[in-house]
């Protein structure tokens, strides 16, 4: 069921969605050459549990990290570990959740380690970006088709792949809800938005073919062909004009709202 929700919910996934974003930054400040994804995930924990909040990805369906840290080919759920080294040229995803006063915040960016290859910094570049072209058309009365038709259509210009299998998801007391948000799709089809609903929007885009698969872990999707691939994410509440994006601080929230 999609739930509208209420100005309170909203004030708590905005601190939700700062503590996330801080805990994001702190590890993307801590990646490079020679730090584990354990260490990775010890210092998102560390930023979510002072903040006072609660890491929802800890044992979410009996996940052990506080994040997902998912290098190269592999696309999302990577499970730090102690044995996973960072090296020079790699790039690595991280998706990060905290819960404040029962509600969610969902986020995550691409990283690379060190210097990367061009080809790799683009594919990070552009799917961050696809991200941005999903947020033109998202605005009360569009479609969810809409936000693929978006996210599909910027990123196969370049000859990327967009996965099929893993999708966006509305978001609110808990972290998965309706509706399915997929990063491809026809324009004006699917559910409508409307003002009050709350989405994660989370582009998984490779640099080849969008074939994946699950790890014997139960939890690693990775690509097939093996080439790179990127995840940005950001939980935004829809409104009648711009959405309004909920996993960055207030200040940065004022700051794009005198651009737009
Ligand atoms: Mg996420
Ligand atoms: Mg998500």
């Amino acid at each position: 069921m999609i739930t509208i929700k209420s100005e309170k919910a909203i004030e708590n996934m905005k601190l939700a969605g700062e503590v996330t974003y801080r805990a994001l930054q702190a590890v993307k400040a801590a990646v490079r050459p020679g730090i584990t994804t354990m260490d990775l995930d010890q210092i998102a924990e560390k930023t979510i549990r002072d903040a006072g909040a609660v890491p929802s990805f800890k044992g979410y369906g009996g996940f052990p990290g506080s994040i997902c840290a998912s290098i190269d080919g592999e696309v999302v759920h990577g499970i730090p570990s102690h044995k996973r080294v960072l090296h020079e040229g790699q790039i690595i995803s991280i998706d990060c959740g905290a819960i404040v006063n029962g509600y969610q915040g969902d986020s995550a960016l691409t990283v690379p380690v060190g210097q990367v290859s061009e080809d790799a910094m683009l594919l990070i570049q552009r799917t961050e970006q696809s991200f941005w072209e999903a947020m033109k058309v998202i605005t009360d009365g569009a479609r969810i088709g809409d936000i693929g038709h978006a996210i599909q259509t910027y990123c196969e210009s370049f000859g990327y792949g967009v996965v099929r299998e893993l999708c966006g998801h509305g978001i609110g007391q808990n972290m998965h809800e309706d509706p399915q948000i997929c990063n491809f799709g026809r324009p004006h089809t699917g559910i409508r938005l409307r003002e009050g609903m709350t989405i994660a929007v989370e582009p998984m885009i490779t640099m080849h073919s969008p074939q994946v698969y699950q790890g014997d872990d139960g939890w690693v999707v990775a690509t097939v062909d093996g080439s790179m691939a990127a995840h940005y994410e950001h939980t935004l509440l829809v409104t009648k004009k711009y959405p309004i994006i909920l996993t960055i601080p207030e200040q940065m929230r004022k700051e794009f709202a005198n651009e737009c």
